[in-house]
């Protein structure tokens, strides 16, 4: 028989989102056999985890100095998930089906002996006994130093950030004068230690980097990694976003077919955000030799319906979307004190809260008229619950 889920309300720092209840208690849909779907039927297969909610770089689209100032208010190191309560979180998740875990941010390479964590969650096993998909976003600052490193604990692969090649787009694009360089040099060395394939994504923001898009893809063209440009989105509630700024995906696509001719290529995993195109050689057909690019089209061609990602933020908030305003606080779950839960409590919240799940904002959000996108209840920052 199915007991209905019990709640509770717990307390989370004041500057950041009001938690919402977490459902404890057995449900139907908690067995942790995989089968956890939500209420639109999509199932639970990728795991974001940001490490830390700092960086050292001040993406006008993410972190804008303005905001992201010397007197902002980080969490605490006590406030951060460990990582042996990052890997118990993550082992409920893997039992509720998921198949795949991305390290972020902030910047996830700024959270010292990252390595330790890779470690630890690279011996966990998915429900079919195979390891994890193990993989990390980064902004490559410090990726020629740590490359060696990470491949070794057990990383897999590395996403690296670069929104152009010209260093005055890139630097005014970071706030901190870093050069294009040094991220090449990162995206360099983490091929070299065997890190791939590695993609490299471009957030594009009409009027401040688009002409790059032409010179990036003849830059990695050939190389082995995968550029995609991403949609510029509304996430969180500081960057000032606005849709004449962002640059369709279609229109990327014809800028470069314009100079590089693309093929459509076939999703290469369900729930896949990327949408896949290879270049053609001189017949018009695919040329693997000659790789492909992806584009990810978060505002103008939303992907709910196949969204099978959760959030967990720094300090153990689960959130079920990326722009959601309220995540489900876990952390309260697995640290010591009178209201601890066991894994199963842990597993049953987690399978409770999935099978409650409604998400799907970028749906929503096409439907709304142009003066209304981007409006709305205010939402968590990227830079806490990662990309
Ligand atoms: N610091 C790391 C990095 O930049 O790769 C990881 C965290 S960052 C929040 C993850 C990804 O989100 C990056 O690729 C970044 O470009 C992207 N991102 C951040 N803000 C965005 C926005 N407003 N629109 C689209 N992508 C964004
Ligand atoms: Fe930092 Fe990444 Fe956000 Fe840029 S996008 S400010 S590098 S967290
Ligand atoms: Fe998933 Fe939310 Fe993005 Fe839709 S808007 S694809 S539900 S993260």
């Amino acid at each position: 028989m199915t007991k209905s889920p019990t709640y509770r309300t717990i307390a989370v720092l004041d500057q950041r989102p009001g938690a919402l209840p977490v459902p404890l208690g057995a449900a139907g849909s908690a067995s942790g056999d995989g089968q956890t779907r939500d209420t639109l039927g999509r199932p639970l297969r990728d795991l974001r985890i940001s490490v830390t909610d700092r960086c050292n770089f001040r993406c006008s689209y993410c972190m804008p100095k303005e905001v992201f100032d010397k007197d902002y208010a980080y969490l605490p190191h006590s406030a951060l998930l460990s990582f042996e309560e990052i890997t118990r979180i993550a082992r409920q998740f893997v039992a509720h089906g998921v198949q795949k875990i991305r390290l972020t941010g902030g910047e996830p390479l700024l959270r010292k002996n990252l390595e330790l964590l890779i470690a630890q969650l690279a011996a966990l096993r998915t429900l079919e006994g195979e390891p994890l998909d193990i993989t990390l976003t980064t902004n490559g600052s410090l990726l020629a130093r740590k490359a060696q490193a990470l491949k070794a604990a057990g990383l897999q692969r590395v996403t690296v950030s670069l929104d152009g090649l010209d260093d005055a787009v890139f630097k005014k694009m970071n706030d901190v004068d870093f050069p294009v360089a040094d991220v090449l040099a990162g995206i360099a060395a983490a091929q070299a230690a065997g890190l791939g394939p590695i993609k490299v994504n471009m957030v594009v923001k009409r009027g401040t980097n688009d002409h790059e898009i032409v010179p990036m893809a003849r830059h990695f063209q050939g190389t082995g990694v995968v550029l995609r440009f991403i949609e510029y989105m509304d996430v969180g509630a500081t960057n000032g976003w606005r849709m004449d700024e962002v640059l369709p995906s279609s229109e990327v696509i014809a800028r470069l077919h314009a100079e590089l001719p693309l093929v459509a290529l076939e999703a290469s995993a369900p729930g896949e955000t990327a949408q896949r195109w290879g270049y053609a050689n001189a017949q018009g057909v695919y040329d693997p030799r000659l790789g492909e690019v992806g584009v990810i089209s978060s505002v103008t061609q939303a992907f709910c319906a196949d969204c099978n990602r959760a959030r967990l933020s720094t300090e153990g908030q689960l959130y079920l979307c990326l722009f959601a305003s309220q995540g489900y606080d876990l952390r309260s779950l697995v640290r010591t004190g009178a209201e601890t839960a066991d894994d199963t409590a842990l597993a049953a919240a987690i399978g409770n809260i999935w099978h409650g799940r409604t998400d799907r904002y970028s749906l929503l959000r096409a439907a709304l008229p142009p003066e209304a996108q981007g409006t709305g209840a205010r939402r968590v920052e990227m830079s806490y619950i990662g990309g």
